[in-house]
């Protein structure tokens, strides 16, 4: 449901300036800590930033995709770590159940995932399915009024802190590949169920990624999220969605990488003059800017087509494509246009840079993108 213009813009005022007055500072602290403040989690759930995209009827803000995207550009200007906090029930952990769910599931579980005080998972990837995810290896075998799942979820997102996990497993050895296939909600205190360390990554650090392990963890039939072999359609529908929501934090890295670069080139002399009179500085930013613009503009035009009810699966994997690549090549300008200063740590340059480098690799490699549009644009004959 969108909001009226109003209340809209008074959303996206409140979260640009909870990100400037509140994230900002800490930036350096929270990556140093390797850890979110648990004050500042609390504050993100009295905002409502755990619930923007559950429906209003279970606590959240129901908001369309085109306002999930402009909010998603607001948390994109401060670290990326801050919004992995609740990201997770925002998109991939939540947009399942929201789906597919039944109402009685809906009940249990949203309100929790809209106030922040469930956290949620979504386990796809293991150690032998990635990008070929329709190849899960993790076992759900049904016995009489439950399952029993076996198997481990590899670079699992807020495992660590979850509640409640959205599990693809196959539930048909007989059938190799999609329609063997189910999804499960696991609540993280099931038997059986346990969460691996935090892995050390290159960056955003303060979000955290383990493995989860499941031996003989039995889950009730009633926890299956939709049809016996629908797991990998629930997977890819909740991607298609998390590809948008992904493309508008890029932007918005990209925005603020920007921001920070032209203040900086005004600020730095060299032979006399700042450094943005230079035409090769200014060469880079009209690159960065016009880049960002049109990541921008096929990020929001992509939402307003799923807000209408069009099917976006090659446009969501174009603008997740372009836009994660956008904003690689964007730090990448910035880090050469601080010169010495965007190799050390203290301007925060770098650890954008580094940052941002994982937006090409989850929710589905740059090279897995390329083959969705180009097997959806053969399909549609151009
Ligand atoms: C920080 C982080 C957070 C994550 N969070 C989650 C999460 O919450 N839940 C979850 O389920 N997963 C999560 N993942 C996993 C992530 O989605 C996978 O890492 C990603 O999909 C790639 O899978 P892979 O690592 O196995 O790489 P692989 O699939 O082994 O790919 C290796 C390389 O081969 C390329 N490749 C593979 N197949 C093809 C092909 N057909 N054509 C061309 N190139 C190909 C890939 O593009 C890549 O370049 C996360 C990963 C990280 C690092």
């Amino acid at each position: 449901m969108a909001l009226d213009s109003e209340t809209r813009a008074q959303l996206i005022d409140t979260v640009r300036r909870f990100v400037a007055e509140r994230l900002r500072p800490i930036e350096a602290k929270v990556a140093d800590d390797n850890q979110v403040p648990d004050e500042v989690i609390e504050e993100m759930k009295g905002l409502g930033l755990f619930g923007l995209s559950i429906p209003e009827e279970y606590g959240g803000l129901d908001l369309s995709m085109e306002e999930e995207c402009l909010v998603g550009i607001e948390l994109g200007k401060a670290s990326p770590a801050f919004r992995s906090a609740f990201g997770t029930n925002v998109g991939i952990g939540s947009q399942g159940l929201v789906m597919f769910g039944t109402e009685a599931q809906k009940q249990k579980y949203l309100p929790g995932i809209a106030s922040g005080e469930i956290v949620t998972s979504f386990a796809l990837t293991e150690p032998e399915a990635g990008s070929d995810s329709a190849s899960v290896q993790t076992r759900a075998r049904l016995e009489g009024d439950h399952y029993v799942l076996d198997g481990t979820k590899r670079y699992i997102t807020n495992a660590g802190r979850a509640h409640l996990f959205t599990v693809m497993a196959r539930t048909n050895p007989d059938v190799k590949g999609a329609g063997g296939v189910s999804a499960f909600l696991v609540p993280r205190d099931t038997p059986g169920l346990t969460v691996g360390k935090s892995e050390k990554k290159m960056g955003q650090q303060g979000a955290h990624i383990h493995d989860v392990v499941f031996e003989g963890v039995k889950v009730p039939v009633e926890n299956r999220l939709g049809e016996e072999g629908q797991g990998f359609r629930v997977a890819m529908q909740v991607l298609d969605r998390g590809r948008l929501h992904i493309s508008a934090v890029c932007v918005g890295v990209a925005e603020r990488l920007l921001a920070d670069s032209v203040a900086y080139a005004q600020e730095r002399k060299q032979f006399g003059k700042p450094i943005a009179e230079q035409q090769l500085i200014q060469a880079m930013i009209a690159d960065s800017k016009t880049e960002a613009l049109a990541a921008r503009a096929l990020t929001l035009e992509t939402a307003r087509k799923r807000d209408a009810g069009e099917g976006v699966t090659l446009e969501a994997a174009a603008a997740k494509l372009y836009a994660s690549e956008m904003v690689g090549r964007v730090a990448d300008r910035a880090v050469q246009i601080f010169g010495g200063a965007g190799y050390v740590a203290d301007y925060g340059i770098e650890r954008l840079y580094r940052d941002v480098r994982i937006f090409r690799i989850y929710e589905g490699t740059s090279e897995i993108q390329r083959v969705i549009v180009a097997r959806e644009t053969l399909k549609r004959g151009g």
